[in-house]
């Protein structure tokens, strides 16, 4: 089928009752969906009002009295028949990701593959949230520290990963004893809808072979930002784990803060790759073209600046022109296509406007230009972007949310250093390089300052079991792996005296 005869609707009602979900909640609704694909409109949902999301919260908050009762393994069996209910529903779900964002099916897939793996991940600490035991100065006294649940966690979610950051988060809070509150992309309501019954399949289980839980543990809130910025002031959500952009962490945060309330800000990225002089440039060139191209450009960690050492310039950059001029774009439920469209007009728009700003500057502009929009006139798909620019200038500095490739040649590593780290953001950054002292440069103290820095492999994408996130303008927040679950939790340090005298700590004497 073309672009231009190309229809969902039968197909969401179909994919979205095999999670569960009625067809009378895809229509009638104030809140139309549409498919980056073809521009249709896939549904009207139902959008929550303000005073019931403050109820919601409420109840949530209820949930919560009994949920951090129960004990943590057993929260993790809820997690583990989750996980059980994402392998089962992965085709389906992972379908309903590619026609709602437009992501090609095995990134649809990947998606979900993603959520699946978090849940295993938080099986396994569901029996391993650990405090200390510390040395006291005191005789016959024990100084411990505890892990308690600490209440209900708030996740706002952006577009491009429409589900999988819901799963990061709720699964380990979920371990943790917290109940979750979800305001997802107004952007992709339906995937949100879908892992909402997909959970309650799995609570239902849970249930029936004896598990207790509490109305409420999982809620899901559509509505846009005013829905939101409720979840954010609500004094009964000590965690908020915003996912977005920068100007939304910079009203957020501070809002959060202002209340003393936790906040895990994972926000926009302006990765940067450094290619040496004695990089593997056939490595190199699959490595780089996935990490700017891959998803549309549309990844928080998507390669947008590319530093390339002098010796190696005129052989790598010609061949990635090509490669850019001959990759694959279009329908991304076609197998073949490897770049699917943009989110919307507004996300065109601006890959138009950040190019005229690199011509300006005196980039040189290779690709960039719409595809398929006769074919598919409210759909945007756009040929990825490679810029040649003489500088770090202008709109390098700024996380365009496209394809837009912006590199840079370079003299000296510690230069293309220093460029690596001369952007507000500091989200995810790679080397490639067969020269030892560059690599473990790049990844030591001096090098670079994001929270993620690989070598000899790109900058986008995650594996569960490492902590996500990165530094400055992105937020600072760590999610998913490593110790990340401290942040869903209330540390606690306890001193206990199983002596008969009361000595007080550096030998403050009081007696009465
Ligand atoms: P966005 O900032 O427009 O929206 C993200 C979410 O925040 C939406 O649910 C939106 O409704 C909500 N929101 C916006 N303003 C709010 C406010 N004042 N109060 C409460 N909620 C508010 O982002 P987007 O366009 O959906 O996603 C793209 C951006 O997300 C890019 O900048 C990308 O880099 C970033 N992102 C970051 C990560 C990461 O882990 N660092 C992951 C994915 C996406």
């Amino acid at each position: 089928m073309t672009l231009a005869t190309l229809t969902f609707s039968a197909e969401i009602t179909s994919l979205m009752a095999s999670f569960g979900v009625d067809e009378k909640a895809l229509k009638g609704g104030t809140l139309a969906v549409r498919s980056p694909i073809n521009g249709e409109t896939i549904a009207n949902v139902a959008e929550i009002s303000t005073d019931e999301t403050r109820k919601a919260i409420d109840a949530a908050h209820k949930a919560f009295l009994e949920w951090r009762l129960v004990p943590a393994p057993q929260r993790g069996e809820l997690i583990r028949l989750l996980g059980e209910e994402l392998r089962a529903a992965k085709i389906e779900l992972g379908r309903l990701v590619s026609i709602e964002v437009g992501k090609i099916t095995s990134e649809g897939l990947g998606e979900v593959q993603e959520m699946i793996d978090i849940c295993d991940f938080a099986v396994g600490l569901s029996r391993q949230l650990y405090g200390l035991t510390i040395a006291t100065e005191r005789a016959e006294h024990r100084m411990m520290e505890t892990w308690h649940p600490l209440g209900v966690t708030g996740i706002i979610s952006a577009f491009n990963f429409p589900v999988a950051v819901w799963s990061w988060n709720a699964a380990l809070a979920l371990v943790c004893g917290n109940p979750t509150v979800w305001k997802p992309s107004e952007k992709t309501p339906l995937t949100a809808i879908a892992t909402q019954a997909i959970f309650e399949k799995a609570l239902k289980r849970y249930i029936a072979q004896g598990g207790k839980a509490p109305a409420n543990l999982s809620t899901l809130l559509i509505g846009g930002r005013d829905i939101g910025e409720i979840l954010v002031d609500h004094p009964k959500v000590p965690l908020i784990s915003a996912t977005g952009s920068t100007a939304m962490g910079r009203t957020v945060g501070p809002r959060v803060a202002a209340r003393f309330g936790r906040s895990i800000l994972e926000l926009g990225g302006n990765n940067a790759a450094i290619v040496g002089p004695s990089a593997d440039l056939d490595l190199t060139l699959r490595g780089v073209a996935f990490a700017a191209m891959g998803t549309a450009g549309q990844r928080c960690t998507t390669l947008r600046r590319l530093f390339v050492h002098e010796s190696v310039y005129d052989t790598l950059v010609p061949r990635l022109i090509k490669a850019y001029g001959s990759v694959t774009i279009g329908n991304p439920l076609e197998a073949g296509n490897l770049i699917g469209p943009l989110i919307d007009k507004g996300a065109f728009d601006r890959m138009q406007h950040a190019l005229d700003a690199a011509r300006s500057a005196g980039g040189k502009v290779h690709g960039g230009d719409r595809v398929h929009g006769e074919a598919a006139s409210s759909a945007y798909y756009a040929r990825p972007a490679l810029v040649e620019m003489p500088e770090q200038v202008g709109p390098v500095i700024d996380e365009t949310f496209a394809p837009i490739l912006y590199v840079i040649k370079y003299s000296d590593f510690d230069q293309a250093l220093a460029l690596n780290n001369d952007v507000p953001q500091g989200l995810s950054s790679s080397i490639f390089t067969n020269d030892i002292r560059e690599a473990e440069a790049f990844v030591s103290d001096r090098g670079s300052d994001c929270g993620i820095a690989n070598v000899n492999i790109g900058p986008s994408g995650a594996e569960i079991g490492g902590a996500f996130g990165g530094e400055k303008e992105t937020g600072g927040g760590r999610e998913s792996g490593s110790d990340a679950w401290k942040a869903y939790m209330r540390r606690q340090t306890n001193t206990v005296n199983y002596g008969r005298t009361l000595p007080l700590a550096q030998g403050v004497k009081f007696d009465i």
